[in-house]
């Protein structure tokens, strides 16, 4: 039974995915170099630890939710990271949902593995860890309802399934150490595709004089029916209660957008697999946080990207 767990990363994501893990009565202690964000916590009598490695004295299971991966690697490996109890460490497992590439989460996963643990625990000899990376977004770590996808030891992920079910919706299993990540990287490499391919047809469509709202209706009937044009359309004025209908505010950050784009196009390198359209939409939103963007919501490529205008 998993009891003592520790949180590091309270940010927009990982603050809301602590709470639901204090609802669901674990004891849980956190950390952030952010010392406002600690204090959120602290308020509501929560322990808060000044370094990763006091969580893990005395955490069950660790788990990071962080902006990239040198941030990971930091608190994983750093002076006074989560591996530094001389190779002996009390966590069993260790689950990092940060969006970083699987080559990182891979060399993690095996440092993990190469630590002992100070009190053993069932069927594990080492400690493990799990890539656990999320999709959803802000709203859904609130409420709860996140999709994890999750690689590592098989074991490992049935063993870690209450944390993921306090924190989320849906849990897919994806294989072995990394391919989580890989998931992750995948999904919103489609997703920018997606997005970028339904700006520039409106932006063609509206030119040769049809509407948003009627070319909304006949994709949203047609086989150009996606994501990007039937839950979170980028035209202003077409969609309630998404970022085009708020002058892109909130959502998920063009630079989050551009920083998982080049973990897509990095790990296309590394294995020489030519992605035409990885880089071109990498490019664009480089260029569009360039351009001083970063903060909007990646759907504002049909304002900025195509038409130019800037508010
Ligand atoms: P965020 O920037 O709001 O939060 C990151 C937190 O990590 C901050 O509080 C920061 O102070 C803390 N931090 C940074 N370095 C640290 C260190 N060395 N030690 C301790 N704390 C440190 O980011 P977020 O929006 O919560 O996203 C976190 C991860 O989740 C990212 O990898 C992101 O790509 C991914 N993600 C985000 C969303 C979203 O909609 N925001 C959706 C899915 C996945």
């Amino acid at each position: 039974l998993i009891k003592r767990v520790g949180f590091i990363g309270l940010g927009n994501m990982g603050s809301r995915m602590a709470n639901n893990l204090i609802k669901a009565g674990l004891n849980v202690a956190v950390h952030d170099i952010n010392l406002s964000a600690m204090k959120m916590f602290s308020d509501k009598g929560i322990s808060v630890k000044g370094t990763p490695m006091e969580v893990a004295e005395i955490s069950d299971v660790v788990i990071t939710m962080l902006p990239s991966s040198n941030h990971v690697l930091d608190v994983y490996t750093g002076p006074k990271g989560l591996l530094n109890g001389g190779n002996r460490v009390r966590p069993w497992l260790y689950i990092d949902s940060s969006t970083i590439d699987p080559q990182t989460t891979r060399k993690l996963a095996s440092a993990v593995s190469n630590c002992a643990l100070i009190e053993k625990k069932d069927s594990w000899d080492t400690p493990v860890m799990l890539d656990a990376p999320v999709s959803g977004g802000v709203p859904a770590a609130e409420n709860g309802t996140l999709t994890f996808m999750v690689g590592g030891p098989e074991e490992a992920y049935k063993a870690a399934g209450s944390l993921f079910s306090s924190m989320g919706k849906n849990t897919i299993y994806c294989g072995s150490a990394g391919t989580g990540s890989a998931a992750k990287i995948c999904n919103n490499l489609a997703m920018a595709v997606s997005m970028l391919g339904v700006s520039e047809a409106f932006v063609l469509g509206q030119s040769l004089g049809i509407t948003a709202s009627t070319l909304t209706k006949i994709f949203n009937s047609s086989s150009a029916r996606c994501w990007s044009s039937d839950t979170y359309n980028p035209v202003p004025g077409v969609m309630d209660g998404v970022p085009s209908s708020r002058n892109y505010d909130g959502g998920f950050a063009s630079t989050l957008m551009a920083k998982d784009l080049n973990l897509a196009s990095a790990s296309a390198k590394e294995i020489a697999l030519e992605c035409p359209l990885t880089s071109n939409a990498k490019d664009i939103f480089t260029k569009l946080c360039d351009e001083g963007h970063g903060t909007k919501d990646f759907s504002c490529v049909f304002r900025h990207f195509y038409s130019g205008k800037d508010e």
